[in-house]
């Protein structure tokens, strides 16, 4: 695996490794690798020829308050994990490779940024479409994989690609839990034993949800009320949302019948967690 670092040296390595009729395909992320990450990565191994990763903590998606200087990094466990995994080429830029003095630049996708984790995390998805996009500049992926996890993400990735007609097919992959549920995150690593067993009021609200809309339920608010029960009795653990959308433009749903994004994100002490379930009609 060749580890780049400058915009230069990745923009003529993807252009050069790519021979006619090949796929490229791009995994972007902020490090602290795990399953979840991996998963993205033998996705995009087994539909395209080349496959490039990033890592990269970006500072424009972390407001003020939040845990950027502390978000945790492990640089050299990280490459080789995506060298097991046999990917081509790692760009891992520095905060100024990226963003250069002056840079005054945004891409904002209006409206959609403004819902679920962006109304919570003002500017967080400005901070996502300007490096993503910046990224694929850089490394010009024919496909890029993202998360299922990042669920409001990948609808807002999906629509900056679409609106700025950029020739890049965005891949969503399912997300990745631990034995007993809880969704693989990096911020995880923040938890201590007894937060961990109480995180997973997230996994049991959704599961709730699940049951209940496969017994027949399909109002969105008793869905609603039955998952903040399940966060009433975990009072140690502050809802920050739980909501019911469309999951492509993110707006609020009454009526689960054509099926729903149900997506939630809770405060365990300091740390900050989402997780969701597709509601699917059979
Ligand atoms: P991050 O490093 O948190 O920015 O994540 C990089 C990519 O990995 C994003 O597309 C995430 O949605 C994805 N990802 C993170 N956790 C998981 C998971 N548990 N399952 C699937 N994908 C994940």
């Amino acid at each position: 695996m060749r580890i780049l670092t400058t915009i230069s040296e990745v923009r003529a390595a993807c252009r050069g490794a790519r021979s006619p009729g090949e796929c490229l395909g791009f995994v972007p992320t902020m490090g602290a690798l795990h399953d979840g990450h991996l998963s993205l990565v033998r996705a995009a191994k087994a539909s395209c020829g080349i496959v490039a990763a990033s890592i990269f903590v970006n500072p424009t998606q972390f407001g003020p308050n939040e845990d950027l200087a502390k978000y945790p990094r492990s640089f050299e466990r990280d490459c080789e994990l995506l060298e097991r995994e046999a990917v081509d080429l790692l760009f891992a830029p520095s905060v100024e490779e990226m963003y250069p003095q002056g840079a005054v630049t945004w891409v904002t996708v209006e409206e959609l940024s403004g819902k679920l984790d962006g109304r919570s995390r003002p500017g967080h998805f400005r901070g996502v479409t300007t490096v993503v996009a910046m990224l694929c500049q850089i490394v010009e992926p024919d496909a890029a994989f993202f998360g299922q996890k990042d669920a409001a993400q990948v609808a807002i990735v999906r629509r900056m690609v679409r609106d700025l007609h950029m020739p890049i097919e965005i891949v969503a992959c399912p997300i990745v839990r631990q034995a007993d549920g809880l969704a693989m995150s990096s911020r995880n690593s923040y938890l201590d034993a007894q937060q961990r067993k109480q995180a997973l009021v997230l996994y049991r609200s959704l599961t709730r949800v699940s049951e209940l809309f496969n017994r027949g339920e399909r109002n969105a608010a008793r869905l609603i009320a039955a998952a903040r029960k399940e966060f009433a009795a975990e009072s140690s653990v502050r809802l920050d949302y739980f909501e019911i959308v469309n999951p492509e433009n993110l707006d609020a749903v009454e009526d689960v019948s054509r099926g729903a994004l149900v997506a939630v994100a809770a405060y365990v002490d300091t740390t900050r967690l989402i997780d969701n379930i597709l509601l699917v009609p059979r």
